[in-house]
């Protein structure tokens, strides 16, 4: 099968959160299986100029003219692959959009021209792949930013000789970001004004590009399956519970891998000391020193040590680590975090690190070589999240044997079971994880896997279970490739219906 992935960021190019692992991992994942996969992102140039380790990148002499509004846009398309893999890389060129210090937001504030900048990448996806005769089976688009690209290959593409039945795929990866702009922009997009209705792109007066990739796709997905069902719910939709329950028939939820080339700490170049589910014991005692030593705190094997890695952000859960602070620190642990975000939760990690520096540590930053210190070096991982489409970093943790405490909501839910008695017994047990969004509930687990560390034997076998479970993305792959197949065999249908209309 070809496949066409349209994503706004990519690891190793670019990257603000799980959409760029997600874009660059699946593709990976389905070309080792033998499908023909191609990747086309946004070049930016001042952000991959903070990578040391990218591929080359080439100009390949392709020059494109993209329609955005009244304006023809002048752009290049770039070449590179994906270290290891046969995937190529398209990256489109046109520094007026992407040559910025950031990928959405600088200085706290989004990009102004957010619309513009991702309804020109939409079309220049389709420009790309009809200039260089990509001749997709698949074109799979990504969040908001690529929500246009179903609404052009439905409206437009199909009409052109050679795409009749060119067939779309669209994932949401949070429907928290949803890509609403005002009514006039609807003119960037250069459709007719007769897709500004309720039930296609419009949204209570607003264009919406997320509701305009629901809308036209052929099948939708969402990364986990938890998350496939709460969306369609008030609580968690933003809006938008009615398009996806009227398009539930086409709603799969699977649940993101983790790329274990780079998530494996029997390989992980990052760690003091590289272990298996054999040697854990042994490893984490010398990554936990390890970590401990670098960020100050007193290195203690006895102390449970609690980590966190994310966005600082409400969705993350920090209004509840923040309330529960005080009688956390009453206790005897440890906390590490690092992170970037909202200035009110860096405020609030860094003020009580600074209350507590033998207790507490925190970073504020984005650091690759951290992050993975982090979960080798922690016993256990926070993740009270208000809300968790997927979650890669409670993955990340119970392949590196750092056992997590989660709230029970989308890819949290599928993937961490709780340590209860029964859990426990019948050896399902990889984690701990709770329902109601509070922090008497989040204290309350934490104080449970407090005195579960302590039983070394208990903690062995959760810490084991995770190891040994499937996280690679081998298993979600097999699973994309059912959905595009059944998007494919629905635009087959199609297009024989409207064959005998004639
Ligand atoms: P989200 O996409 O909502 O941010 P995910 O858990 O799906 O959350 O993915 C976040 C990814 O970004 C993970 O790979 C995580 O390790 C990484 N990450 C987030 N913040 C940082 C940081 N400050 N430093 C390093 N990696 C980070």
């Amino acid at each position: 099968m070809r496949i066409v992935v349209a994503s706004s960021e990519a690891v190793p190019f670019s990257k603000t959160g799980g959409l760029a692992d997600v874009a660059s991992a699946l593709p990976k994942a389905l070309s080792q299986v033998g499908h023909d996969v191609s990747i086309i992102v946004p070049h930016y140039p001042q952000v991959h100029a903070k990578h040391t380790d990218l591929p080359d990148i080439e100009d390949i002499g392709v020059s494109l003219r993209v329609p955005v509004g009244q304006k023809i846009v002048e752009a290049r398309v770039l070449k590179s692959h994906l270290p290891g893999t046969k995937v190529t890389v398209y990256l489109i060129d046109q520094p007026g959009y992407f040559d910025r210090p950031g990928i959405y937001v600088e200085n706290d504030q989004d990009y102004r021209d957010n619309c513009e900048r991702f309804v020109f990448f939409s079309r220049s996806v389709i420009e790309t792949i009809e200039r260089l005769h990509l001749a997709p089976d698949i074109i799979h688009a990504n969040d908001w930013q690529t929500g246009l690209i179903p609404a052009l290959v439905s409206i437009e593409m199909r009409h052109i000789a050679g795409y009749e039945q060119q067939a779309s795929v669209f994932t949401i990866h949070n429907m928290a970001f949803q890509g609403r702009f005002w009514h006039w922009d609807m003119n960037l997009t250069r459709l007719d004004w007769k897709y500004f209705n309720w039930q296609q792109m419009e949204f209570f007066g607003h264009l919406n590009l997320l509701k305009t990739g629901i809308t036209f796709a052929d099948m939708i997905t969402t990364v986990s399956p938890t998350y496939a069902r709460e969306i369609q719910t008030p609580e968690f939709s933003y809006g938008l519970h009615g398009s996806l329950f009227s398009r539930r028939s086409d709603i799969v939820g699977i649940l993101n891998g983790v790329d274990t080339e780079i998530w494996n700490p029997a390989t992980d170049p990052y760690l003091v000391k590289t272990y298996t589910a054999d040697t854990v014991e042994a490893g984490k005692t010398a990554c936990k020193a390890a970590l401990q030593k670098r960020l100050g705190l007193p290195v203690r094997p006895d102390v449970p040590l609690f980590g966190g890695v994310s966005r600082m952000t409400g969705q993350k859960g920090f209004s509840l680590i923040g309330q529960c602070a005080d009688v956390l620190m009453d206790l005897d642990v440890q906390l590490v975090f690092l992170g970037t975000g909202d200035p009110r939760y860096e405020a609030l990690m860094s003020q009580l690190a600074a209350d507590h520096p033998d207790k507490v540590s925190t970073t504020i930053g984005y650091s690759e070589e951290l992050s993975h210190q982090i979960e080798a070096g922690c016993d256990v991982f926070l993740m009270p999240s208000e809300f968790e489409p997927c979650g890669l970093n409670q993955m990340y943790s119970l392949i590196y044997g750092t056992v997590p405490i989660v709230r029970a909501v989308g890819g949290l839910a599928d993937s961490v079971i709780d340590a209860s008695d029964a859990n426990r017994a019948n050896g399902t047990a990889n984690g701990f994880s709770f329902n109601d969004f509070r922090s008497d509930a989040l204290f309350w687990n934490i104080c449970r896997a407090r005195s579960l560390f302590h039983d070394k034997t208990a903690w062995r076998k959760i810490q084991r279970q995770g190891m040994q479970q499937d996280w690679s993305w081998t298993r979600s792959a097999g699973e994309y490739v059912r959905i595009y197949e059944r998007a494919i065999a629905r635009q087959h249908l199609e297009s024989e219906c409207a064959g005998d209309e004639k």
